[in-house]
């Protein structure tokens, strides 16, 4: 089967790998298909619990926390109806889609997908099915939730007693099964799976790959969708260059903000306590979690800047048709792409204690302006990476020279 590489664009011919193998690209050693751990079958149980868990882990108790015979109860969503209801609209709606809808639609999609694929039935729209649950990987967040959750769980128990509900532990089982079940899926597998009847492309006509599934296809037909998954064929991603740049300038100016304004405000006996990105790293530190300050650190101030920096190190690349460290420019980019969304934490976190911490003018919390502008710089990077097109670093080192 002629593939493309989705890194560097090359076409090869894939043999059908025996199992526990793995295909790398020949020319940017990006890994084409993986069959070692991994398996239709094993992805499908993942998937299809991850899904069944997901309905008590938003239904059922969170944290319980009681103070002075109150107590306050939280679910998933309590958060996002704590930051609707300060107002703060645009946080609530962006947290609601990461840690609750779109888990359920990544893994509904990707159980039906791999459901009907195990019984050998395909219908027309699977391979656009299957498109969706890829490109909603990154944007549903169950695993990054649960660290949110962690960490906030940590901030709480440091001062007040805490206990974690039914509705908790069903969370916890379906972000671990949900990391699982994104380490057994092989997409080039399911890509393989869905069978196309299409005429056999012939030797030296012009071919094109399509930018999502990689599927191979004569030139002519840039322009119209892909025959598997759906998708406008073009030959590179339209315009990824200006968009990423774009993308870039616009989180740079809210990384400023980010960083200088509160993330939230707490209230402790009636005095108000403004906490930064930085303030909220010194109190885990302070408390003796100081692992748990070196993590918050990493996901919200060194990734988004390393992001930022990094894609402008790509696109200048592009620019001077540099040809070299190109295998690992090819690698940083991946990396760069799957490590986004993990800058989610620190949001997730505020979000997890925001609903127990509502004691009035003893001790209760609210989020502050540099939520807003963070989540923004989260998402814009994410979509910078995204739209970003590895290939063209490729194409642009050929132009360069030999
Ligand atoms: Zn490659
Ligand atoms: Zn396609």
């Amino acid at each position: 089967m002629i593939t493309a590489c989705s890194q560097c664009g090359t076409l090869q011919d894939l043999i059908p790998l025996p199992p526990g193998t793995t295909a790398f690209c020949s020319i940017c050693e990006n890994p084409l298909e993986r069959t070692s751990g991994r398996g239709i079958q094993a992805a499908f149980a993942c998937a299809s619990s991850t899904l069944f868990l997901l309905f008590p882990a938003n239904l059922l108790p969170v944290l319980t926390v009681s103070m002075l015979g109150m107590t306050r109860v939280s679910r998933i969503g309590s958060g996002v109806v704590s930051l609707w209801t300060h107002q703060w609209v645009l946080v609530a709606v962006l947290v609601a889609a990461f840690a609750v809808v779109l888990p359920f639609v990544r893994y509904g999609l990707l159980t039906t997908v791999l459901a009907l694929i195990l019984a050998r039935r395909h219908p027309r729209w699977l391979g656009r099915a299957f498109r969706w649950a890829i490109q909603l990987d990154a944007w549903s967040m169950p695993d990054v939730f649960l660290i949110g959750l962690a960490v906030g769980y940590s901030r709480v128990a440091a001062n007040l007693p805490v206990t974690i509900g039914w509705g908790g532990i069903c969370f916890i089982a379906a972000a671990l099964l949900s990391m699982l079940s994104r380490a057994a899926l092989d997409r080039r597998t399911v890509w393989r799976s869905i069978e196309l009847d299409l005429p056999a492309l012939t030797a030296h006509e012009p071919l094109i790959s399509c930018t999502a599934c990689d599927l191979v296809m004569p030139a002519d037909a840039e322009g119209t969708a892909c025959p598997r998954c759906g998708l406008r064929l073009h030959s590179r991603k339209p315009d990824a260059v200006v968009r990423t740049l774009a993308l870039i300038i616009a989180a740079f100016v809210l990384y400023i903000p980010a960083n200088i304004y509160p993330m939230s405000t707490d209230v402790q006996l009636g005095d108000l306590i403004p906490h930064r990105i930085v303030d909220g790293i010194m109190e885990l530190y302070e408390a003796g979690l100081w692992p748990l300050g070196v993590l918050i650190f990493c996901t919200s101030i060194a990734i988004p800047f390393l992001k930022l920096a990094g894609l402008g190190w790509l696109l200048i690349s592009i620019r001077r048709k540099s040809r070299g460290r190109l295998r690992m420019k090819t690698r940083l980019c991946r990396l760069i792409d799957e490590i986004g969304r993990w800058s989610n934490t620190d949001v997730f976190t505020i979000a997890v204690f925001l609903p127990v911490l509502q004691f009035g003018g003893i001790v209760s919390t609210q989020a502050a302006t540099g939520i807003t502008a963070f989540i923004g710089v989260v998402v814009l990077t994410m979509l910078a990476s995204r739209t970003f097109d590895p290939r063209l670093m490729w194409d642009a080192a050929r132009e360069g020279g030999p």
